[in-house]
């Protein structure tokens, strides 16, 4: 943890969600404490089993893959079961859950705009945070619209403590009286399996930003750990942190990642489709700079420039576009670049793109093009080495005169 770095203003205590979390752990050990998992039928035990499991890939594959980073589509009846899953889970809704993290990647480690930053400490990073309700200044930038166009996302939103009830305790417990432990139900698939989701998945926030291996960027704090990996679906690969628009937790087949591998049935199935995987170069890529820096002490400058010798002006530039209908092109650090063909790939979506990609009139009644060179550099988005280098590659110019953009 980096002790330079500034603790976040105080904020309001959540009453109503530190007073679920704290209870449902007393209340977890008191009941296990009455009625050992000796004394309840197998059924009982193996039904917590999976439905631990299941609420996991409620959050993995729903919440984390699939709503937040827009890593495959999924038709409706996917999308549904996926939402049911993650409600039981006790997470929050999926539009929470997904602003919420959305801002994790983007300002991943900053202590005040990292919903769980690691470098607040690991009992913040794993659940002292969700006893706090504070006010995220940066999330009204976060790209929302796909979350509020998908019915399912609006409708779990809207009736989630319903859902989160009738899916975590009511259905659990209704199962019981299939082999009459309604009870035994209710204390190890309704508070015990709580338990165990809620720590599973915090040990990516916590454990997983804290010890572990680097293989893909040692930018942020994120590592990847095996141990953290079969108690999470696959997540505790986390190190694949910059390539949050890939499917797959762990790239390589040896990766532990079932998440992955049913995302890739499902795919074979039919039921979800447009599944995305960063380029097999740039993963190449980050590995090698890795393995060059921690094994060699070697770090490449990465200066990229294939563009340096064309210029363009603003004439120059508008005529490319005007070629062109629907490209999108941005300023950033001097140059003109193309992205209209990584608008998909975005993980913060499309829309910031088209907000940057505008010619504009100055005061004077002077054309100039947005700058995009804040919002990239660390404004809107700490992006790490393996998005400045892509943005490299996109570059089409130098820009000639400096007076042709505006910030
Ligand atoms: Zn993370
Ligand atoms: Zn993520």
């Amino acid at each position: 943890m980096s002790s330079s770095q500034q603790p976040a203003p105080a904020v309001k205590i959540w009453w109503s969600n530190a007073t679920f979390f704290v209870f449902t752990h007393i209340a977890a050990v008191i009941c296990v404490y009455l009625r050992p998992p000796t004394t309840v039928p197998l059924e009982t035990l193996f039904m917590a089993f999976i439905l631990w499991q299941l609420a996991d890939f409620g959050i993995t594959i729903g919440y984390h893959r699939l709503w937040s980073h827009r890593t495959f589509r999924a038709n409706l009846y996917v999308r549904v079961i996926l939402a049911a899953l993650g409600s039981s889970a006790f997470q929050g809704s999926i539009k929470w859950w997904c602003l919420r993290h959305r801002l994790h990647h983007r300002f991943t480690d900053d202590p005040q705009h990292d919903p769980y930053s690691a470098t607040r400490g690991l009992f913040y990073s794993h659940m002292g945070w969700i006893f706090f309700k504070p006010v995220y200044e940066r999330v009204k930038l976060v790209d929302r619209e796909d979350l509020d166009r998908d019915p399912v996302v609006r409708f779990q939103h809207k009736h989630y403590v319903s859902l989160a009830i009738f899916s975590g305790y009511i259905v659990p417990v209704a199962l019981g009286y299939l082999w009459r432990d309604p009870v035994g139900a209710f204390i190890y698939s309704g508070l015990v399996t709580r338990l165990l989701v809620w720590h599973c998945t915090f040990l990516v926030n916590s454990l997983a930003h804290w010890d572990g291996l680097q293989p893909y960027s040692d930018e942020d704090t994120s590592r990847g750990n095996i141990v953290l990996a079969i108690l999470t679906g696959g997540e505790g690969n986390h190190n694949f942190h910059a390539f949050p628009h890939d499917y797959r937790s762990g790239p390589s087949r040896l990766d532990w990642d079932p998440s992955k591998w049913i995302i890739a049935a499902l795919h074979f199935l039919g039921l979800v489709k447009s599944v995305r995987r960063a380029r097999p170069e740039d993963i190449h890529e980050a590995r090698f700079y890795m393995h060059q820096k921690t094994r060699c002490g070697i770090t490449d400058s990465d200066s990229h420039n294939k563009w340096s010798e064309v210029e363009w002006n603003c004439e120059q530039a508008k005529a490319y576009i005007t070629g062109r209908p629907g490209t999108c092109l941005l300023v950033i650090d001097g140059f003109f670049v193309d992205v209209s063909n990584y608008l998909g790939e975005h993980p913060g979506g499309t829309k910031l793109f088209r907000d940057y990609s505008r010619i504009s009139m100055d005061d004077n009644g002077k054309e100039r093009w947005r700058d995009s060179s804040w919002a990239f550099g660390g404004g809107l988005n700490n992006h790490g080495r393996a998005a400045k280098r892509k943005m490299r590659e996109l570059r089409v110019a130098r820009i000639s005169d400096d007076s042709v953009f505006c910030s």
